[in-house]
Formats: C-alpha cells, sequence, structure tokens
C-alpha cells in the first residue's frame, strides 16, 4: 500500500466570549477552501455564516436558531464543512490553529496544546479576563472533537516577547509589578509579525536587514517597532486599553483620570473601565467609531469628527516620531488592518510634515484602492511607506503547520489571491 500523503489542511479558530471566527486553509497553496463565522452564541437567536471557497465562486449559507455553547458551534461549523467534502474528520487535515490572545511571559512561539499549556492559559486569564477564557473554550472543544489531532495555540502576545526590559516595564515599584504580573504585553502580535515580514519581501530585502514601523489601525490599534524582524516595541500595554486612539479605547492617558473618576464622579472601577474601553476613543469624542463615517461627517463641516480625526492622527505622529528613535534607523512605516489599508485621508495626514524624518507619500499611489501589499512613497523618499494587507489566519496557519509539519513556510506565506 503506497502510504498516504501527508495532511497539509489547517482549521484556525478565534474563539471570542459569543463568537466564533474560523478559516479552513490548504498550505500547500495558501488557498481558503471555507470560512465562517458563529455570532451571538448562548443567545436566543445564533447565527452561523458560512461560505465554502472550493467551487468556482464563493458559497454562501446562512443558519439561525440558538447555538448553546462552543461545543454546538464546533459542531455546526464541522457539519457545514462536512457539506463541502471538508469535515473535521478528514484525514486532510493536519490540525487546528487557535489564535490566543495572552500567553504572558512564558509563551513566545506558537505551541502545541496539551494539559499543561491549557493550564497555564487558564492562569493568564486575570490579565486576559475577556478573551482568554473564550479562547480556552475553543481549545478544549476542539480537543474534545478530534483528541488524536495535533492543536496548537499561537499567541498574540508571542512577537513582542523579544522587547528588552526597558520597553516591556513599567516604571512602578518592582515589587508590586512581579507579584501581579505586571508589565507591557502588547497586543496584535500576529499582524505585526505577517505584515513585518511582508514589509521587508515588499522592498526585497532580507527581514533580518530591515527596521519597520508597523501601525495596525483597526478598530483596535497598535504601533510596533520592529529591528531584523524582532519586536522592541509596541504600543499596547498590560492590556490594549493603551497607546493609539481607538475604536472605542481612550489609548494613552495619565493614570490619575482614573483616581479622578473614582473619587469625584462617583464611578466605579468597572464604570472607568467601560468608560476608557468602550466609550472613548473615536466614539467618544464623536459619537461615531467607524473612519468612513468619520472622515465622511469632516468632509461636511462636522466640527466634532474633525476635532476626533486631529486627536486620532496626533497621537499616530507621536508614535512614529517615537519609535522613529526607538529604532535609529527606519526602512519602512508600514499601514495595515481596516482603517491603515482603506483610508488614504488617514495615511495622508499621518506622514504630512514629516518630510524632515525622511518620510514622504505620493498622491496618486496613496489614493489607489487594492488588497495587495504597495509602496505609497516617491522614490526619492528615504523612508519607504507602504500598506500591506494583513492576513492573521494565514499567519496563525503558517504557523500552526510549521510546527506539526516541520516544514518553515514563513518566507512564502503571502496570501493566496481569494
Ligand atoms: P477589527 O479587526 O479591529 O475589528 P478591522 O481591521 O476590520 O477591525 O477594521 C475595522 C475598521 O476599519 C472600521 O471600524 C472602519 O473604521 C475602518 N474601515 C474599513 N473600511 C474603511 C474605509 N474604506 N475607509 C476608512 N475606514 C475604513
Amino acid at each position: 500500500m503506497p502510504d498516504s500523503p501527508a495532511p497539509t489542511r489547517v482549521l484556525v479558530l478565534n474563539s471570542g466570549s459569543s463568537s466564533l471566527k474560523y478559516q479552513l486553509l490548504d498550505m500547500r497553496d495558501h488557498r481558503r477552501l471555507a470560512q465562517g463565522l458563529v455570532e451571538r452564541i448562548g443567545e436566543r437567536t445564533s447565527t452561523l455564516s458560512h461560505t465554502s471557497l472550493v467551487g468556482t465562486e464563493p458559497a454562501k449559507r446562512e443558519r439561525e436558531g440558538r447555538i448553546a455553547d462552543h461545543e454546538e458551534a464546533l459542531n455546526a461549523v464541522s457539519e457545514e464543512l462536512s457539506a463541502d467534502g471538508l469535515g473535521t474528520d478528514s484525514p486532510e487535515l493536519a490540525a487546528v490553529g487557535h489564535r490566543v490572545v495572552h500567553g504572558g511571559k512564558l509563551f513566545s512561539r506558537p505551541t502545541l496544546v496539551d494539559d499543561a499549556v491549557e493550564r497555564e492559559i487558564e492562569r493568564l486569564i486575570p490579565v486576559a479576563p475577556l478573551h482568554n477564557p473564550a479562547n480556552l473554550t475553543g481549545i478544549r472543544t476542539a480537543r474534545s472533537l478530534r483528541p488524536d489531532l495535533p492543536q496548537v495555540a499561537v499567541f498574540d502576545t508571542a512577537f513582542h516577547t523579544t522587547m528588552p526590559e526597558s520597553a516591556s516595564r513599567y516604571a512602578m515599584d518592582i515589587a508590586t509589578a512581579d507579584e501581579h504580573r505586571i508589565r507591557r504585553y502588547g497586543a496584535h502580535g500576529t499582524s505585526h509579525a505577517y505584515v513585518s515580514r511582508e514589509a521587508a519581501k515588499l522592498l526585497g530585502r532580507a527581514e533580518e536587514d530591515v527596521n519597520v514601523i508597523v501601525l495596525h489601525l483597526g478598530n483596535g490599534a497598535s504601533a510596533a517597532a520592529v529591528r531584523g524582524g524582532r519586536c522592541v516595541d509596541t504600543s499596547m500595554g498590560l492590556t490594549p486599553l493603551e497607546g493609539l486612539v481607538m475604536g472605542t479605547r481612550s489609548g494613552d492617558i495619565d493614570p490619575a483620570v482614573v483616581f479622578h473618576l473614582v473619587r469625584n464622579a462617583g464611578m466605579s472601577p468597572e464604570d472607568v473601565d467601560v468608560l476608557l474601553n468602550k466609550k472613548s476613543g473615536l466614539l467618544g469624542l464623536c459619537g461615531d467609531n467607524d473612519m468612513r463615517e468619520i472622515i465622511r461627517r469632516t468632509g461636511e463641516g462636522d466640527e466634532s469628527a474633525r476635532l476626533a480625526f486631529e486627536i486620532y492622527i496626533h497621537r499616530l505622529k507621536k508614535y512614529i516620531g517615537a519609535y522613529t528613535a526607538v529604532l535609529g534607523r527606519v526602512d519602512a512605516v508600514v499601514f495595515t488592518a481596516g482603517v491603515g489599508e482603506n483610508a488614504a485621508p488617514v495615511r495622508e495626514a499621518a506622514i504630512a510634515g514629516l518630510e524632515e524624518m525622511g518620510l514622504a507619500l505620493d498622491g496618486d499611489l496613496n489614493a489607489v484602492r487594492a488588497d495587495r501589499a504597495r509602496l505609497i512613497s516617491p522614490e526619492y523618499a528615504r523612508v519607504a511607506v507602504a500598506v500591506v494587507p494583513t492576513d492573521e489566519e494565514l499567519e496563525i496557519a503558517t504557523q500552526t503547520y510549521a510546527l506539526v509539519s516541520g516544514v518553515d513556510d514563513t518566507s512564502s506565506a503571502t496570501r493566496a489571491d481569494n
């Protein structure tokens, strides 16, 4: 009997508290075979929206009805995949890759999940109370569905574990910080890793030789200073609240604002948590957290939208300047995620006035809408400016596959055209 070919598919799972996002990829050519999203898990009406990508055209199917928990959700996903001949029982499935938000100091690489790894992810719940419990539920569910299959945890914090202590420590009492594991862990690491590597490819240079500033601007937003493929600083801290102005998060703020609100505004710590995480940022400033709306309103002369835009840009510029100083030499500033990839006015405003730092934009290139990695700076600019679409699922799949197959594929992990 000839040996059956080695399995090449990876199922990527991103479990939220009431949602489950998934993608199935074939790692031979990085083609997406299926993707989907289960929402409102545990509520009265849950939805599953599944897209099969194996035919000539994407085929979308929707389901409605109560899905009680993540186990039911994964079973429903499994049924949808089976209907396309891609079931989780298939021998072609090599592994499941799980996005895990917080891996603390310990997990600096993708890690094969066993009981001890599960316990460590659980131990980190106090520093990631919103995310790690859901990620853990996803892992446990997938392990019970296919106990024989390798399950790999890919940590959002892993890329940032290379930060030096000077960047990862807060200047606070060191014993208290250590006792409570208070330090800067960062987030969006999977995206920063992928985008900084793709940026080096775009420049036609080895990752080890380039220094880049990555600006991941989605609803959540963070910057990273990456020297030779290793993160040396990032703007998110103990939690994703620190750093840039975001859709609903304040980003950097004097911590004394919290004491002030507790002492003088009668707010509880929980109230302040909600205020700064969910009701601040662009939303708090002007009532909208979608950059498209803010740009539209600004165009119509809306003052609060203009102010929100200006505060957002001011903070971005501060980080570009700070990370230029941290890196010493910058080869590229790279925009990614929903705002970074799509909002030309944000890129234009963020780079404007930075000519002395070697930065400039080509207006025509900046105006092009495309979903491929591209340079948007003129040839004469000392520092390249680029747009690189992020692809966290591909990065998770690539890291997962590398671990289980022993094939490190990152140098060719560029997204396929689907
Ligand atoms: P996340 O993954 O953090 O939820 P995304 O990276 O998908 O976020 O980014 C979502 C954000 O991208 C939206 O809130 C919106 O502000 C912004 N966005 C998407 N398309 C555009 C566009 N064409 N112009 C400006 N902003 C956009």
